[in-house]
């Protein structure tokens, strides 16, 4: 059995087309959806609030009850590495318990948390949430995952840089159980080392962004980090469709899509129907992104001729070294699924614009020396006296 927990857009119509779904295939059902309040939020989670769809308490109770009719739970994520401490307030304690409250009332049972410490918080109350440890915890082994099921978590996701290690899956699943999930449609490098620092912009940015520059320095930088070379596109720790059997195989039967910034314009409901026929035939990128049309600089992968390319890692526990210096096994498969003079095109196009459209750099130089020189005049707290 598969069980799919997706991003929620909030429509009671896709609400209505999963429930089709959960009716025509007898081995697949989507379990919950997910999201977060972003009108009146006061509570930071793992999206920027500018990629999500307007929503108020009252669109939310109404989701949520409707969910429950058709047999679809909901998770609210409340799941950013960063609070501004408020957790360790008596004010700002008062507030995420009267927040709590709030959710339990409405009908929230479950809840994607990242923050040990709201953990704790959460489980000191009487609301018998169902919690799930966010992918931003990073558990990437059996010792982080056995932590979490001490503190309380009922669910976890694994770190997405783990999803091609299936043994390292394997002592997870075998220390936490039957509830553990992995994201089948990651789209981040897989040793990015802009990966933890980019949780924390989004907890920043996940009430009110704080300045274009800010959401847009980590996509940006990932995209020309993917775009070094195309292996590098085999290396974003995807799941096939047609390659859940192998997670099936040691276990593993919780999946999870991300995407809350494509559902507007994406169409989450057909990926999640490849996901359960295990079979999809078309650019593998446009499923990673939910079939969203308004992705930009998108390289092609002819998804079918990745057949039998995780095949090694699932075979041979130490296939991947994490040294790409000394393996050339993802470039040389992308030279069977990718249009290289195509692709060769749209990237040069993409780091030409992300070059050229720099918000970060353009302030970084805006602030010049002539500036700093001049500080003296304008009246700025920084922490000593000029
Ligand atoms: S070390 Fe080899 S298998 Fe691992 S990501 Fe690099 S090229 Fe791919």
């Amino acid at each position: 059995m598969k069980y799919f927990s997706v991003p929620a857009d909030f429509k009671t119509e896709t609400i209505d087309r999963y429930e089709i779904l959960n009716n025509t295939y007898d081995d697949s059902r989507v379990i919950e959806s997910y999201g977060n309040i972003t009108v009146r939020n006061g509570f930071e989670s793992g999206r920027s609030v500018e990629q999500l769809p307007e929503v108020d308490w009252y669109e939310l109770e109404n989701y949520i009850a409707y969910s429950k009719q058709k047999n679809i739970d909901f998770n609210y994520t409340i799941n950013s590495s960063y609070m501004q401490n408020k957790e360790f307030t008596e004010n700002g304690i008062l507030k995420i318990k009267t927040f709590l409250k709030r959710l339990y009332e409405i009908g929230v049972d479950s809840l994607t948390v990242a923050l040990p410490s709201l953990i704790e918080l959460i489980k000191s109350t009487n609301y018998n949430f169902k919690i799930k440890a966010s992918v931003i915890c990073q558990i990437t082994n059996a010792n982080k995952a056995m932590s979490f099921k001490k503190m309380g978590a009922a669910r976890m996701v694994v770190d997405e840089s783990m999803n091609r290690n299936f043994k390292v899956l394997e002592r997870i699943k075998n220390v936490f159980g039957d509830y553990v999930e992995i994201i089948v449609n990651p789209i981040c490098f897989k040793d990015c080392i802009y990966r933890m620092f980019h949780y924390n912009q989004i907890s920043g940015d996940s009430i009110e962004v704080s300045s274009q520059a800010s959401i847009e320095y980590y996509p940006h930088r990932c995209v020309l980090k993917r775009y070094e070379n195309t292996g590098n596109l085999l290396k974003l720790n995807w799941v096939r469709p047609e390659d859940i059997n192998y997670y099936s195989n040691i276990g593993i039967c919780h999946f999870k899509l991300q995407g809350r910034h494509t559902v507007l314009k994406g169409d989450p409901v057909r990926a999640v129907e490849c996901y359960a026929k295990e079979s999809y035939d078309g650019d593998l990128m446009e499923l990673l992104d939910l079939f969203d049309p308004t992705t930009s600089f998108r390289v092609s992968i002819d998804n079918k001729k990745l057949d039998g390319f995780i095949k090694p890692y699932y075979e041979n526990e130490n296939f991947c070294k994490n040294d790409c210096s000394g393996c050339n096994y993802c470039e040389s498969f992308a030279q069977k699924c990718i249009d290289h003079e195509k692709a060769n095109e749209v990237i040069q196009l993409a780091v030409q614009f992300y070059n050229d459209y720099d918000r970060f750099k353009e302030m970084i130089a805006a602030i010049n020396p002539a500036k700093v020189d001049n500080l003296s005049e304008e009246k700025m707290d920084i922490g000593f006296d000029l």
